[in-house]
Parts: C-alpha cells; structure tokens; sequence
C-alpha cells in the first residue's frame, strides 16, 4: 500500500485511484482511463501505456520512444477540461486537458483532445500518431462490430 497522493490531481491516494487501475482493474470512463494513462508516464508503467492503447495499435508503438519521453521529464501535473461523448455513441469519447513536464530543453505545457473507445468494459487510447488500416465498409479494427466508417474512422478525419 502507498500513501502518496496520486499525480494526476485528483487529491485522492494513488492506490485509490490511477494505482487501481494500474493493478488490474478496468477503468471506468475515458478520463479515468485518460488520468491513468498520465500517471503511467509518471511512473515509468511503460507496459500499461501500451496495453492501454487500442490493440490494433499496439505493434505499431514506439515503446522506446515511450520509455524515454517517461523517463526524461519531470512531471508537473495534469488538468483535465473535460470529457465529452463522441458522435452520440457511448462507446466513443474524447478528453481535453493539458500536461506539463520539465525536461532538458526547458518546461513545456501541451494540450491535447485525445480519443478513446470502449470495448469490451475497456477503454483504449487511440493513438493519432498510428493510422488504423481499414477501409470504410471494412470491420472497424476496435473490433467493435461496427464499419470502420461508423466508428472510429471518425478519430482521424478531424
Ligand atoms: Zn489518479
Ligand atoms: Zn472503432
């Protein structure tokens, strides 16, 4: 048990809160997921971003890059903005925050809309960085059932 308070700013303990979902227990919406993700960075919990990015993905992911961008910066805090459904599907949502870290080139704050999907009672990540190969009538790759065009091809075209 740690009795540290967790970094993503909740004010609530680690355990409690990113650190539960860290150990194995799904994360319920998309910010939870979103907060995690950050603490992760925190941590160095490299295998948990990964597993928490969609798994079509998850081949494509530059783990090193991942690693070092953890390990490099000095992680400053995190304010999410909000958290929104996305094209009326549950199963769909975005989250706009901001992080701030401090590395060697000096303090940098960025602000991202990022995507996610649920699957399965798990959230993903989608990583915009990583096109997703399908067609438009093709079954989307978030294995969701659904066309590609209907469902997460949405995340790209904007
Ligand atoms: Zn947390
Ligand atoms: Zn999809």
């Amino acid at each position: 048990m740690s009795t540290s308070i967790c970094p993503c700013g909740s004010g609530t303990l680690l355990d409690a809160c990113c650190g539960h979902y860290h150990s194995g227990h799904p994360a319920p919406c998309a910010e939870a997921l979103m907060r995690s993700r950050y603490t992760a960075y925190v941590l160095g919990l490299i295998d948990y971003l990964v597993d928490t990015t969609l798994p079509a993905q998850q081949a494509a992911l530059d783990r090193q890059s991942i690693s070092d961008w953890s390990a490099n910066s000095t992680w400053l805090g995190l304010e999410v903005e909000s958290s929104e459904v996305f094209g009326g599907q549950t199963e769909h949502a975005f989250v706009t925050f901001t992080a701030r870290w401090h590395d060697s080139t000096g303090e940098h704050g960025h602000r991202e809309r990022s995507s996610f999907v649920q699957n399965a009672g798990h959230w993903y990540f989608i990583d915009p960085t990583v096109q997703l190969k399908a067609g438009r009538n093709d079954a989307c790759p978030c294995a969701s059932g659904q066309k590609f065009k209907k469902c997460c091809s949405g995340y790209f075209s904007s």
